[in-house]
């Protein structure tokens, strides 16, 4: 793949099946635009059912030459793709700027971060444990190990092309499974032009599969129902959740969920000023707000409101917003207008509920889905940004005086992926966390998201965990074999 002029040239937008890029058996193929320039960026082909039974048949048969391989030859093959794709993070970068939108520093960011999957799994293969012991009362031995669970469906969303799906790819292949990913329609094209690089690293035809499509619900659902896969993997909205665990449920498959997310953040009177603005920069900004873990309700505290509400404008007035492909451009383009329509919701919604635009809230006249970073204060319990996610550039500032309360308040949603504590105070800081209903908890940080770590949530933010070392065992099953001898 090379990209120049930021030209398409040589990207694949063709479904990968078995090693080969191949069109859909329809024909069928989908727009993929720019969401800088709103300009046609390719056209990509449209998988159907008779696509997805071949991806898996391909899947079956290369998974059981892998499984079979011993975890040292699957984790060099592992580390060589982290060398392959670290290697190239120019090129990668802006495939993902240019089908994203998100400016040049986030897809760095995006594809160093998807490329570590493959280096912390190939150290994590070849460290499946397992047991022996005895059985207190009979005697017997116990031993457990762990196998691989079976074909993975992967289903992943539109806003870290490579690294939602590098995030399962990698610990299925570790764990001895085959694939079969469902990129989102917006952005297919980064985990297509991957394929290359990991053939190139020894993955052989058939362990991963890459099928793009336009109806998503009818292919992934047929999958769902075929006898030979084990595990479904998805990221994306709750709500798309929710209907996959139900369909996995006719045939028990292993669900990991990664859902939606309404992040709060907590600045107590007590925090280093300096420490929360960076962070509530780096928990809003990272990938201009497109994020699960994007920090969605800012609580501080009502004493340092005025001068954090001042800083932070300060900081996000500063963003220089533009096309992404421009390095010097801090923010780049919302994914589609749908999303832009969206923010820009929120934002009429919290000031018609009183809230106060202290920066941005109005998007950008001309091409492009551009939303200026914006800052509300005073923001109203019962605006609609407090309770759904923003997945833009907006802090939205609320005040508390009350230690209690703010948790409360933190606590009352549905979600639980991730919150955000700013204190000085470890012994407040730390009992806060501990009473916060959160998979993860950023405490004077704004950035929870790391390979070696297991990233989650919990309610309704998801099921399982990826990443660290429970990211494996997502796609292994365990097996008990009492024995005598
Ligand atoms: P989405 O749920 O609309 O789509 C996600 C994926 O599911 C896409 O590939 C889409 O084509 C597919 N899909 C949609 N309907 C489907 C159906 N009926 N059957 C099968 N597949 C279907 O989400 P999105 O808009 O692409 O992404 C944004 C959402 O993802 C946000 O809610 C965000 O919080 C969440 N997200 C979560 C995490 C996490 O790790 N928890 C990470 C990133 C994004």
């Amino acid at each position: 793949m090379t990209i120049q002029q930021h030209s398409m040239n040589n990207v694949p937008t063709d479904l990968y099946i078995d090693g080969h890029f191949t069109e859909a058996s329809g024909g069928a193929r989908f727009d993929v635009v720019n969401p800088a320039t709103e300009e046609l960026l390719a056209t990509v082909a449209s998988a159907e059912i008779p696509d997805a039974d071949a991806a898996l048949d391909a899947a079956e048969k290369a998974m059981v030459k892998w499984a079979a391989k011993t975890p040292r030859e699957r984790s060099e093959v592992l580390r060589k793709a982290w060398e392959l794709i670290d290697s190239r993070l120019e090129e990668f970068a802006q495939l993902i700027t240019l089908e994203n939108g998100k400016g040049r520093a986030d897809a760095i960011g995006e594809v160093r971060y998807a490329a570590e999957f493959f280096r912390w799994f190939a150290e994590e293969a070849v460290r499946a444990d397992g047991l022996v012991t005895h059985a207190p009362a009979s005697g017997a031995r116990i031993i457990v190990q762990h196998k691989p669970a079976g074909l993975a469906v992967l289903v992943t969303p539109w806003n870290y092309p490579a690294a939602m799906g590098t995030r399962k790819i990698a610990p299925a292949l570790a764990a001895g499974c085959a694939v079969i990913i469902k990129p989102a329609a917006e952005t297919p094209l980064t985990m297509l032009a991957l394929m290359p690089l990991l053939e190139e690293a020894g993955v052989p035809p058939g362990l991963v599969n890459v099928l793009p499509t336009n109806h998503p619900a009818e292919v992934v659902d047929h999958m769902l129902h075929d006898p030979r896969v084990r595990v479904v993997s998805f990221t994306g909205s709750t709500a798309v959740g929710r209907k996959l665990l139900k369909a996995a449920a006719d045939q028990v498959l292993t669900p990991a969920m990664e859902l939606g997310g309404n992040a709060p953040v907590i600045v107590f009177e007590d925090a280093d000023m300096d420490t929360a603005i960076e962070g509530v920069m780096l928990a809003k900004m990272r990938n201009l707000g497109e994020a699960c873990t994007a920090a969605n309700r800012v609580y501080v505290h009502k004493n340092v409101a005025e001068a954090f509400t001042k800083r932070i404008t300060e900081r996000m007035s500063a963003l220089k917003i533009g096309n992404g492909i421009d390095p010097d451009v801090d923010v780049g383009a919302l994914v589609n207008l749908s999303t832009l329509e969206k923010v820009e919701g929120f934002v009429h919604d919290a000031v018609e509920k009183g809230a106060k635009v202290e920066c941005g809230g109005r998007r950008l006249e001309g091409k492009g889905f551009f939303f200026p970073p914006t800052v509300l204060s005073n923001v109203s319990e019962d605006a609609d940004c407090v309770h759904d996610e923003i997945f833009g550039p907006v802090v939205a500032i609320q005040t508390f005086e009350d230690q209690e309360d703010v948790i409360r308040r933190a606590n009352d949603t549905e979600y639980g992926l991730v919150a955000y504590v700013f204190s000085s105070d470890m012994r407040r800081a730390m009992h806060v966390c501990e009473r916060l209903d959160y998979g993860m908890v950023g405490l004077n940080r704004g950035l929870v998201s790391d390979p070696a770590a297991p990233f989650g949530g919990s309610k309704q933010s998801g099921l399982g965990r990826e990443g660290g070392h429970e990211g494996m065992l997502e796609f292994m099953e365990t097996q008990y074999i009492s024995a005598t001898w």
